[in-house]
C-alpha cells in the first residue's frame, strides 16, 4: 500500500464512553465482518476485559475505506500497562478521542490524551452518544477546549449505538490524520508492538513497519534480544486473519516465525533483516520488569500441580509476569509471582480462579527491595534483591535497605484536592508541583512504590469518586528506614501475612492488621492472641475471646440430621481454612486482611 493511502490510529476514551462500540461499528461499516458475525463486542474478547471494561491485550484491525487502508489499533488503558500503551501509540499517527455527550470529559481520559499528544498524534474529537436525551454536545465541545486544550469546533457528533456519524468519523480519519512516513528502500526496521500465543499459529507478533518491508521466508533479527528467526507468515486482521505477501513502510500487521516462547518477543524491540540490518534500533526500548511480587498458593494442597499447569498456560500469553516455586511453612507449596502492578496481579489471580477454577491464597503484595549486608562470604553477595518479605535477612546483618520510588502525576477536580493531598502525605509522598489545568489540579508527587502497591489507586478512586486520574513512572531506588513486620496468631508467625513497612508507619499498619484479623478469624474454644511484631518486639495486639459452647449445642434437643448437616458444613469450611497453632484461619480472612482498610 502506498504511504499516502495509509492511516494508523487508536481510540482513546474514558471507560464506558463507547470505545468498543465505536470500534465494532467501524469494522461493520467498512465490511470487515458480516452482520451475522458481529457479536456484541468484537474487540474485547476476554471475559475479564468485558466485565472490567478494560483492554488488556492490544489488538489491531485493518479497515478498507474509500481506497484507503485504515489500521485501528486498540490500546490497553491502565497505568500498569503504561509501556505497552506507549508502544501502541508510537505505532500510530493519530487518535480518535471519544467523549460521552452526556458525561463530558472525565479524568481518566486525560492521561491518555496527554500520552497521545506526546506522541505527536493528530487528535480527532468524537462526541459520542448524541442519541441520549441528556446529550449536551455543545457543552462537551467547550470542555474539550477548556480542559484538554484541543480545538473542538470540528468534533464529529456521533452515536456508535445508532450508527450516526460513522461515515463522518471515517472521512475525518482520512482527511485529518497524517499518513505515515517511511523509506521502502531502506533496510527493514519494524517495531514489535505486541505478541501473544495462539494454539494454532504459535507466537503471533504484531508489528508496525517503519522502513523497508517484511515478507514470508525472510530471515529477521530482533535487535535488542539478538535472536534471528525465519518468517513463515505475514498478514493482518480484519478482524479475521488474512495472509499477505508482505508488509511495507507504514503498515501494521502480524508475522509468525515458529517462535515457541513469548519471552523471546519483547514489546518495543526492533525487527530488522538479519542479512541487511538497520544501522540502529528504534529508540525507547525498555525491558519490562515485574515490580510487584506476591505468593500464590492453592487453598487445597492437592491443587498444586493444577496451579503449576495453569500458571504455565497464562504465562504463554504474558511475558511480563514471572513465577517461581515457593514453599511456605504455613501455606505449603505455591509460587512467587511478579507483576507489572496491582491490576495486573488481580487480572492474573482472577483468571486463575475463573478460567482454571482454582481457589487461591494470595500473600501481601511486595515490591523489590535492594538490601546491603554488612558482611558476606563474597563481595558480590553483599547486595541482594529481596522479592519476598519471608526471605528478609537477620536485621543485624543489614547495613541498609533501598526501596523503589515513583514520580506520580495526578489530575483531580478541585473539591477533592485536600483529601488527595492528605492521602499522598500519609503515604510518605514528597510534593513536587501543583498547578491548574482547566479547573483541575495537576499534582506531581514522589512516592515510595511500597506505599502505592497496596491500595493507593483504589483509595484515590474512592476519595475522588472516580474523577482522579493517575499515572506514574519509576525514578529509582532510595534508602529507607524499613523493617519486616510479622503477624503472630496464637503465638505462631503467619509468614503469609508478614510485610516490609516503613518504621514510621509500622505501628499504624500493625494495629490495623490486628484489628481486621480480630474480626475475620472466627472464635475458637480458646482465647487467641493476635500480635504484630518487629523482630521480637510486639507493636500491636488484639485478642479474640473464646467461644463459650460447642457449635452443635446450638441445636437444642436432638435433631440428629440437623446436627450432622452443621458438622458437614463445618467440614466443608475446614477445607478452605489454614491451621495456625491449632487456629483455623479462613481464606477470606487472608484476602480481607491484606486489603488495607
Ligand atoms: P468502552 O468502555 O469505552 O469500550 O465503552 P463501550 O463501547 O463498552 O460502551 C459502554 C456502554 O455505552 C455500553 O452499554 C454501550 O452500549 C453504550 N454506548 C456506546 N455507544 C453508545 C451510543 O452512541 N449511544 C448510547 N445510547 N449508548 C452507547
Ligand atoms: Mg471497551
Amino acid at each position: 500500500t502506498p504511504l499516502d493511502k495509509i492511516r494508523n490510529f487508536s481510540i482513546i476514551a474514558h471507560i464506558d464512553h463507547g470505545k468498543s462500540t465505536l470500534a465494532d461499528r467501524l469494522i461493520q461499516r467498512t465490511g470487515g465482518l458480516s452482520d451475522r458475525e458481529m457479536t456484541a463486542q468484537v474487540l474485547d474478547n476476554m471475559d475479564i476485559e468485558k466485565e472490567r471494561g478494560i483492554t488488556i491485550k492490544a489488538q489491531t484491525v485493518r479497515l478498507d475505506y474509500k481506497g484507503h487502508v485504515l489500521n485501528l489499533m486498540d490500546t490497553p488503558g491502565h497505568v500498569d500497562f503504561a509501556y505497552e500503551v506507549s508502544r501502541s501509540l508510537a505505532a500510530c499517527e493519530g487518535a480518535l478521542l471519544v467523549v460521552d455527550a452526556a458525561q463530558g470529559v472525565e479524568a481518566q481520559t486525560l492521561a491518555n490524551v496527554y500520552q497521545s499528544i506526546e506522541h505527536d498524534h493528530e487528535i480527532v474529537p468524537v462526541i459520542n452518544k448524541i442519541d441520549l436525551p441528556a446529550a449536551e454536545p455543545e457543552k462537551v465541545k467547550k470542555e474539550i477546549e477548556d480542559i484538554i486544550g484541543l480545538p473542538a469546533d470540528d468534533a464529529v457528533l456521533a452515536s456508535a449505538k445508532s450508527g450516526i456519524g460513522i461515515d463522518e468519523i471515517l472521512d475525518a480519519i482520512v482527511a485529518r490524520i497524517p499518513p505515515p512516513k517511511g523509506d521502502a528502500d531502506a533496510p527493514l526496521k519494524a517495531m514489535l508492538v505486541d505478541s501473544w500465543y495462539d494454539p494454532y499459529l504459535g507466537v503471533v507478533i504484531l508489528i508496525r513497519v517503519i522502513d523497508g518491508s517484511i515478507r514470508k521466508g525472510q530471515l529477521i533479527k530482533f535487535m535488542n534480544a539478538g535472536t534471528t528467526h525465519l518468517i513463515d507468515r505475514v498478514g493482518c486482521f480484519r478482524p479475521k486473519i488474512e495472509l499477505l505477501p508482505d508488509l511495507g513502510p507504514g503498515e501494521i500487521g502480524f508475522i509468525t516465525a515458529q517462535i515457541k516462547e513469548i519471552t523471546e518477543t519483547r514489546v518495543g524491540d526492533t525487527i530488522t533483516d538479519a542479512k541487511r540490518p538497520a544501522a540502529e534500533a528504534l529508540p525507547g526500548f525498555k525491558e519490562v520488569q515485574p515490580v510487584v511480587f506476591c505468593g500464590l498458593f492453592p487453598v487445597d494442597a492437592n491443587d498444586f500441580e493444577k496451579l503449576r499447569d495453569s500458571i504455565g498456560k497464562l504465562r504463554l500469553n504474558d511475558a511480563s509476569f514471572s513465577f517461581e516455586m515457593e514453599t511456605s511453612a504455613a501455606l505449603g507449596f505455591g509460587f512467587r509471582c511478579g507483576f507489572l502492578g496491582l491490576l495486573h496481579l488481580e487480572i492474573i489471580q482472577e483468571r486463575l480462579t475463573r478460567e482454571y477454577d482454582l481457589d487461591l491464597i494470595t500473600t501481601a503484595p511486595s515490591v523489590v527491595y535492594t538490601i546491603h549486608l554488612t558482611h558476606s562470604k563474597t563481595e558480590d553477595a553483599r547486595t541482594i534483591e529481596l522479592h519476598n518479605p519471608a526471605d528478609m535477612p537477620d536485621p543485624n546483618r543489614i547495613e541498609s535497605i533501598e526501596e523503589p520510588w515513583i514520580e506520580a502525576t495526578i489530575y483531580v477536580p478541585d473539591e477533592y484536592l485536600g483529601s488527595i493531598l492528605k492521602l499522598c502525605q500519609d503515604r510518605r509522598g514528597i510534593q513536587l508541583d501543583l498547578t491548574y489545568v482547566g479547573g483541575r489540579a495537576q499534582l506531581k508527587y514522589e512516592l515510595p512504590l511500597n506505599e502505592v502497591v497496596f491500595d493507593f489507586y483504589d483509595r484515590l478512586k474512592s476519595i475522588s469518586r472516580g474523577y482522579a486520574s493517575f499515572d506514574y513512572h519509576q525514578i529509582g531506588y532510595r534508602e529507607g528506614d524499613l523493617v519486616k513486620m510479622g503477624i503472630l496468631v496464637n503465638n505462631e508467625p503467619v509468614d503469609a501475612l508478614s510485610m516490609i513497612v516503613h518504621r514510621g508507619t509500622a505501628e499504624a499498619r500493625g494495629r490495623g492488621m490486628c484489628e481486621r484479623l480480630k474480626d475475620l478469624i472466627p472464635r475458637h474454644l480458646f482465647k487467641i492472641p493476635i500480635q504484630a511484631a518487629i523482630g521480637g518486639k510486639v507493636i500491636a495486639r488484639e485478642t479474640i475471646a473464646a467461644m463459650r459452647k460447642d457449635v452443635t449445642a446450638k441445636c437444642y434437643g436432638g435433631d440428629a440430621s440437623r446436627k450432622r448437616k452443621l458438622l458437614d458444613k463445618q467440614k466443608e469450611g475446614k477445607k478452605r481454612m489454614r491451621e495456625y497453632g491449632s487456629v483455623s484461619i479462613p481464606q477470606e480472612a487472608f484476602i480481607a486482611a491484606l486489603r488495607m482498610g
